[in-house]
């Protein structure tokens, strides 16, 4: 664990959620757990969440199976415990699983290896004055398409942003999003929709905001996106080990 000190008494915990199946992958493993050049791909965020002086707890959501026996090259400290169906339970144990000290909580997918210290801090910075996210601007020409493939409409994308984790929100704004659950108000067609977290703030009229994401950050989906990465650390645009 972090040492603790003047980070410790501020309260930030990361969630690490990597309990998906990931079908997309077309692995026998889930893409977390295959090698991205010497380190299985979770393990990547799980050290840099780890060794960030402004985290000072990391939990790693795992599959059922796997966080009854979770995997030996975990670091000492993390906190494992058992995912759900959709990813929305997934994040939900892993906020309980956080101790009540905690103030602010970064969500991270497992599927991003190459989260930055210098992002982690970004998001850290802003949650302390509510819900934020990475975000980059989409740098391609937008168009929406019917049913059929046809072109609708041009979308400007001045506006547009790619949205990635680490998210960051104050614990409390998590606690009420999961009171509203317990309540019923999100439907199960709900829980299968809700991609990221910043969704559950939005339907509650909660704003968030964004910090600058990072290119690097890119999500692993399919094997097209492990390749790159692997590519990305043998060029050297990426530190092997972070
Ligand atoms: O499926 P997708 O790639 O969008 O999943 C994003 C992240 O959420 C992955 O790291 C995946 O392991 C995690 N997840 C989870 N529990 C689920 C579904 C997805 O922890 N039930």
């Amino acid at each position: 664990m972090p040492a603790a000190g003047p980070a410790a008494a501020r309260g930030v915990g990361a969630v690490v959620v990597a309990a998906g199946q990931g079908h997309r992958f077309g692995a026998s493993r889930p893409k977390q757990f295959v090698d991205l050049c010497g380190m299985p791909v979770l393990a990547w965020s799980v050290r840099t969440l780890m060794n960030h002086p402004d985290v000072d707890r990391v939990v790693v959501v795992l599959s059922p199976p796997r966080a009854a026996s979770p995997p030996a090259w975990l670091p000492e400290g993390v906190l494992v415990v058992p995912g759900g169906v959709f990813r929305a339970d997934s994040v939900r144990a892993g906020v309980e699983a956080l101790a009540g000290d905690v103030e602010t909580v970064l969500v991270h997918d497992g599927a991003r290896p190459f989260v930055s210290a210098e992002l982690v801090s970004r998001v850290v910075d802003g949650a302390r004055n509510g819900p934020v996210v990475p975000a980059i601007a989409v740098e391609d020409t937008v168009k929406r398409v019917d049913e059929g493939g046809w072109i609708e409409e041009t979308v400007p994308r001045d506006r547009l942003r790619r949205v990635q984790t680490p998210q960051g929100f104050p614990v409390a704004v998590l606690n009420r999003t999961h009171a509203l659950d317990d309540a019923g108000a999100w439907e199960a067609q709900d829980a299968a929709a809700m991609t990221d977290d910043a969704l559950l703030c939005e339907r509650l009229g909660i704003d968030v905001s964004t910090v600058e994401g990072d290119p690097a950050n890119l999500k692993i989906t399919t094997a097209r996106d492990l390749a790159l990465a692997r590519a990305m650390v043998e060029t050297g645009l990426i530190a092997a080990g972070n």
